[in-house]
């Protein structure tokens, strides 16, 4: 066995792992067991292999590692789950033992996940800088040059199928060290910008200063924080995600807020957790708590305010709109009528449910670039939804989603505008 000192499902409190009854009432749910009929591609089955890990019956190479990373971490089976297990912090103490035992490590894989995951992500002033290089690209025409001379492809042929993934860069970026003009009275709130928020999304982080502010929130942007860590904390590497923690624990003080907000489900669901995260850091745990009591989604945050923005009248028709459920908002956060509550007041808009809206779209953080076929799959199948919907608009509340569903719709000639809740609402609200 691999570095057994090294194995941290040997170290959680067995009780964690024995939560499983083995009811499978969470198979359906899981999109992995229903496509493949196989119970090690089940959550139970998933389980069962933890636990064996953890008894030292199985090393955490091989098969398990494959399963971990097979595994969407969509987190529907914990809606399923009668019996509460936290399959999402087991996943992440997992994945953690298969990065430790490198079983999956080649040259090209450690030096991706090192430059992004340790480098670039870490830091906004990288960040950024690849965002302004990608921008230019993509402004003086380099990026579709190099793509449709084959340079790419010639360079890397995996790069080259990911391409219609890239999101477009949007400048400026976030204006960090914002504040609301003023000396308003309502809610004092920091808002999180996010890493590929920043130089992708930044128009959903204005968009969510606009309702912020129509709210009568005092809004803050502050300097200083950094990327969340969800994307480690969901791929093994801990020891970083720690690090960001603390980073963002440092530059945004949870007592001289009424609320952190944070607009991108997944970094929310991850979030929420810093304490649990830091539960053996002694200098950080209190600072933690303090923190993870007042993140809120900013959709679930709005939602509480007794009275909303009237919303404008329709222009001419009203468009169809319809909502696919983040995993990382329904599962990981429970959140499931806010958004609907908020975007069903718009008068603009005439709603409609989407089926299954709460299935996994296929993205799940990197899926849809470390699994392409299996995101594909999925995201096909919801594309099928959403056309029965027939759809003008469809809201997701998180970049990695709206990144999925904007390739695919583009690919298969669906002509609906994908566009996270809170630009409709900034749209809307007068
Ligand atoms: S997180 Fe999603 S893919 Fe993974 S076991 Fe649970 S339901 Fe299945
Ligand atoms: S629903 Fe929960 S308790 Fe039942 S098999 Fe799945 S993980 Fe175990």
């Amino acid at each position: 066995m691999n570095q057994p000192q090294a194995i941290r499902l040997k170290r959680l409190d067995y009780r964690i792992l024995e939560t499983c009854i083995h009811c499978g009432m969470c198979l359906p749910t899981c999109p992995t067991y229903m496509a493949t009929k196989n119970e090690n591609a089940s959550p139970r089955g998933r389980i069962a292999m933890m636990k064996a890990v953890a008894s030292g019956e199985l090393s955490p190479g091989g098969h398990f590692a494959d399963e971990m990373y097979h595994c969407l971490g969509c987190l529907a089976c914990q809606t399923a789950c009668p019996a509460d297990v936290p399959y999402g912090f087991m996943l992440e103490e997992a994945r953690a033992d298969v990065e430790a035992s490198r079983v999956l490590a080649t040259p090209a894989r450690s030096f991706t996940r090192r430059m992004l995951l340790s480098h670039v992500f870490p830091s906004r002033v990288l960040l950024r800088g690849l965002g302004t290089m990608l921008w230019l690209a993509r402004r003086t025409g380099l990026q579709s040059l190099a793509l449709r001379t084959g340079l790419v492809r010639l360079f890397s042929r995996r790069l080259d199928a990911l391409a219609p993934l890239a999101p477009p860069i949007t400048r400026p970026f976030t204006a960090m060290g914002y504040r609301t003009p003023g000396n308003p009275n309502g809610p004092n709130v920091a808002l999180l910008a996010g890493c590929v928020q920043d130089i992708a999304f930044a128009d959903v982080n204005r968009d969510s200063v606009t309702v912020l502010e129509k709210l009568g929130c005092r809004v803050s942007i502050p300097r200083g924080q950094q990327c969340c860590g969800s994307l480690h904390a969901h791929n093994g590497e801990l020891e970083t995600a720690r690090r960001l923690a603390r980073i963002n624990l440092d530059a945004i003080d949870p007592l001289a807020f009424d609320a952190i907000i944070t607009n991108a489900a997944g970094c929310g669901s991850h979030l929420r957790h810093y304490a649990r995260l830091l539960r053996d850091d002694p200098d950080y745990r209190e600072r933690a708590e303090a923190w993870d009591k007042r993140v809120q989604d900013l959709l679930a945050f709005a939602s509480t305010f007794p009275r909303l923005p009237e919303s404008r009248a329709p222009r001419g028709a009203r468009q169809r709109l319809t909502y696919q459920d983040a995993c990382h908002l329904v599962h990981g956060q429970k959140i499931h009528a806010a958004p609907r509550t908020l975007l069903k007041a718009l008068k603009e808009y005439e709603w409609i449910e989407l089926p299954d809206s709460t299935r996994c779209c296929g993205s799940a953080g990197i899926y849809n670039v470390t699994r392409p076929e299996q995101a594909r799959a999925l995201g096909n199948r919801k594309i099928g939804d959403i056309r029965t919907t027939g759809a003008d608009v469809i809201a997701v509340a998180n970049p990695g989603c709206m990144v999925q569903l904007r390739a695919l719709s583009r690919e298969h000639n669906l002509p609906v505008r994908v566009v996270h809740p809170v630009t409709l609402l900034a749209e809307s609200w007068q």
